[in-house]
């Protein structure tokens, strides 16, 4: 049983991944300016409403021009985080807040590759909804501890990053400190050591990965890097940690 779910939730992972490029890809663009509302190579409008951005196609149908992340990469994402945070859970209720996080996560990830933005409303979106399941678990279930002590963990979360966000030569933004909030409110309702696997281990993805870059001569010194994808891995990684590792 325990297999089935995993492997559903992997699947709903995968599609979540393969329609994640379009919404990507529109909601890429510089601070302040309004979403893209056509390919940026050859103008052709997107369809108004939901469907135009809710599409499998990785294409352009004007110009063929692929447009945000590859759709494989998207999907392969989506399928490895749902399935992983399934099987480290389980059939638990907090699951579809979790998998919730994890898809608009997955969009917020990819954007910040491709900008170095984290956009407010999708990390409020994910806020909210997080938040009020998780609310209303702990009036259902009685776990108002738990829920405590995951407010507790998403103030103490976004502090840190403030902090760190308001350091001389600091390379994150208030995106970061806002994502690094939603987070720690996730893990915290899995326990402290979540929510401080979930401070830890970014920097332990980003450094290496930091001075890869300088040495294959990809990045410079002064070159801005996206924080966004190594704090939702390091979140991940958390969740997993606390759920299958520790005590
Ligand atoms: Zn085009």
């Amino acid at each position: 049983m325990a297999v089935v779910l995993v492997i559903s939730c992997a699947v709903l992972g995968a599609l979540v991944g393969a329609l994640t490029p379009r919404v990507a890809y529109r909601l890429s663009v510089e601070y302040g300016s309004p979403s893209r509302s056509a390919c940026a190579h050859c103008a052709r409008p997107f369809p108004a409403g939901l469907a135009g951005w809710v599409r499998p196609e990785a294409r352009c149908p004007g110009c063929r021009t692929r447009l945000g992340p590859s759709p494989v990469l998207t999907a392969l994402v989506g399928a490895v985080s749902f399935g992983t945070l399934t099987w480290a859970l389980g059939a638990v209720p907090a699951l579809p807040a979790y998998l919730f996080v994890a898809g608009l996560g997955l969009v917020l990830a990819f954007i910040d590759l491709a900008c170095l933005r984290l956009p407010d409303p999708l990390v409020l979106a994910a806020f909210v909804v997080g938040g009020c399941w998780l609310t209303a678990l702990a009036f259902v279930d009685g776990a108002a501890p738990a829920l405590g002590r995951a407010a507790l963990a998403a103030l103490v979360s976004a502090g840190a990053y403030l902090v760190l966000a308001l350091l001389p030569g600091a390379n994150l933004g208030l995106g970061d400190v806002k994502l690094a909030g939603l987070l720690g409110l996730m893990l915290g309702w899995l326990g402290w050591p979540a929510a401080v696997l979930g401070l830890v281990l970014p920097h332990l993805i980003n450094g290496p990965v930091a001075l890869a870059l300088l040495v294959s001569r990809r990045a410079g010194r002064k070159t801005d890097m996206p924080l966004g994808p190594a704090l939702l891995a390091g979140a991940l990684l958390a969740v997993v940690a606390a759920a299958r590792a520790l005590p």
